[in-house]
């Protein structure tokens, strides 16, 4: 097997020479700056073998566990098959197991495909025909679920929303790509407080994220906030009041706007005097993922303890 591997294509590397020397060398167009590890312009990942430690410097743990690297300052001694850090990879057909609702305006949609690999807690992309593709977190555990599931809002003139409502049934075949993001629990501390933080469908990544602690014999507390407008808009309050119920470290914490309950001022209140040794993830909205990531860095969080998926509507 070649010393470097680009996508599938074998490329010359000399002793000494870097990644990103070799990969300009043979034609690549990959993008560069500083050359020297700081400015992270020439981000790659390794999709097969394991890059040299000193070539993830400054990278967040997650995006380490993902094979994430500087290939101006990879000089690799081991067999690595590169890919650009967004190759979300060939998309694969998967079939419509389920569609069921979880709230008035919240649908689970399980589906089913060989072979996906991925992290509780990541996103991937629904593609149901070449000009309809979005984005969806998961919800699902793939060494305890045999399906894909994504919880997804029904936007009244939302093009996916209405494919899923008005179109999609049990049986029928869509595609998949990915998985992408760095929502997940590898790399967190078994005894850090892990603190959980979601507002509508960003309930799902995060329950994906609490069954892998769970899973991982995670010690230190977890406390999950699920937020809602109103008390229709919040879904799993069985299963998580249950959950919460059989294991001594974990707290589900519901808030909803209709009962004066704002999430974000609710979980950071609680939160903030233990925020600097907490890993904390954050998902849903754009606007309420950015106020909790400068909050949080402002009470003391280091950016690179949190994690979060911003559900940014598609441009
Ligand atoms: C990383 C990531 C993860 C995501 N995960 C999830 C998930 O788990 N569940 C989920 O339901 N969605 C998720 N989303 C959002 C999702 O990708 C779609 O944007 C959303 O479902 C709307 O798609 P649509 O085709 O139904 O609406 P579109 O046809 O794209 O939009 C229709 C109209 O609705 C508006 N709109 C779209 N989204 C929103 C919004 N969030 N708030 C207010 N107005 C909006 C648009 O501006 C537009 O006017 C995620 C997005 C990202 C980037």
């Amino acid at each position: 097997m070649s010393l470097l591997t680009y996508k599938d294509r074998p490329v010359d590397i000399a002793p000494g020479e870097t990644v990103l020397d070799a990969l300009l060398r043979a034609g690549v167009e990959a993008p560069y700056s500083c050359r020297s590890g700081n400015c992270q312009t020439c981000m790659h990942r390794a999709v097969e073998g394991k890059p040299p430690e000193q070539s993830q410097k400054g990278l967040t743990d997650a995006q380490k566990a993902l094979g994430f690297f500087l290939p101006c300052i990879c000089e690799p001694t081991a067999p690595l098959v590169i890919a650009p850090p967004d190759d979300a990879g060939a998309a694969m057909e998967a079939t419509v197991r389920e569609i069921t609702p979880l709230s008035h305006d919240v649908v689970r949609l399980r589906i089913e495909t060989a072979n996906f690999a991925y992290r509780p807690g990541q996103f991937l992309e629904l593609i149901a025909g070449d000009d309809l593709k979005r984005h969806y977190s998961l919800a699902s555990h793939p060494e305890e679920d045999p399906f894909l599931e994504m919880h997804i809002r029904l936007h009244p003139n939302g093009r996916m929303s209405r494919h899923v409502q008005e179109t999609l049934s049990t049986g029928h075949k869509v595609h998949v790509a990915g998985p992408r993001g760095t929502c997940f629990y590898e790399g967190v501390d078994a005894d850090q407080p892990l603190i959980l933080i979601g507002a509508g469908t960003g309930l799902a990544p995060l329950y994906g994220v609490l069954r892998d602690a769970l899973r991982k014999e995670h010690r230190g507390p977890i406390r999950l906030y699920h937020g809602a407008r109103e008390r229709k808009g919040l879904y799993l309050t069985e299963e998580l009041q249950a959950l919460a119920k059989s294991r001594a470290n974990v707290e589900y914490i519901p808030a909803t706007l209709d009962a004066g309950g704002d999430v974000a001022a609710l979980a950071l209140e609680a939160e903030k005097s233990r925020a600097a040794h907490s890993a904390i993830f954050l998902c849903g909205g754009e606007a309420l993922v950015k106020r909790l990531k400068r909050d949080f860095f402002m009470s003391g969080a280091s950016l690179k303890a949190i994690r979060s998926d911003a559900f940014t509507p598609a441009g």
